[in-house]
């Protein structure tokens, strides 16, 4: 079976037009979720890093697992409200109204090397913003690394001196 076989599409979900790619059934699959990971640990096999950072939630469930393949540490990035330590926040839009993401002060020292992970990479809000918290703690963003890309929305366009890398595409 393909990876992309492991993935869902949910049509008009959250809400019409958009196509949903849930990837709980991936998750569920300990097959999958395995040669999903590995596959993502070979994508950034190539470069040099110190932490991983993932927005909640389900960059918690790519990233986590990537860092310890890598025997890297792991960095939640938050809504705001939900970190317990003294935080930084960068606001950001959505297509309907806006959100902020936060992390703690000191998850990131600076100069360490610093990969993005996420689920998917859709418009690039949250990956701009997360970016954007990394690099306001002095880390350096050595790349992001996605399980999917919806391409036609050209979120990669909006970070063009970061190297984005990505397991599966959709149109
Ligand atoms: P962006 O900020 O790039 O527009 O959207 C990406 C964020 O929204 C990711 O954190 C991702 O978890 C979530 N997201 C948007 N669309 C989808 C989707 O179709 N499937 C999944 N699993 N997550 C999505």
């Amino acid at each position: 079976m393909d990876l992309k076989d492991s993935i869902r599409v949910i049509p008009d979900f959250p809400q019409p037009g958009i196509s949903f790619k849930d990837i709980t059934t991936l998750l569920k699959d300990g097959e999958m979720y395995r040669r999903a990971i590995n596959e993502l640990k070979d994508l950034v096999a190539h470069m040099k890093i110190d932490v991983i950072a993932g927005p909640e939630a389900r960059g918690f469930v790519i990233g986590a697992p990537l860092a310890y393949a890598l025997g890297v540490g792991f960095v939640p990035i938050r809504k705001s409200g939900k970190l317990p330590y003294e935080t930084i926040e960068v606001g950001y839009d959505l297509e309907y109204g806006n959100d902020r993401l936060a992390v703690h002060t000191d998850a990131i020292k600076p100069g360490q090397n610093v990969l993005i992970a996420d689920d998917l990479l859709a418009t690039g809000g949250t990956i701009s913003t997360s970016v954007s918290l990394v690099e306001q703690l002095g880390g350096k963003v050595v790349g992001a690394a996605f399980l999917i890309e919806l391409v036609q929305l050209a979120g990669r366009n909006k970070l063009p001196e970061v190297e984005i890398v990505s397991l599966l595409t959709y149109e």
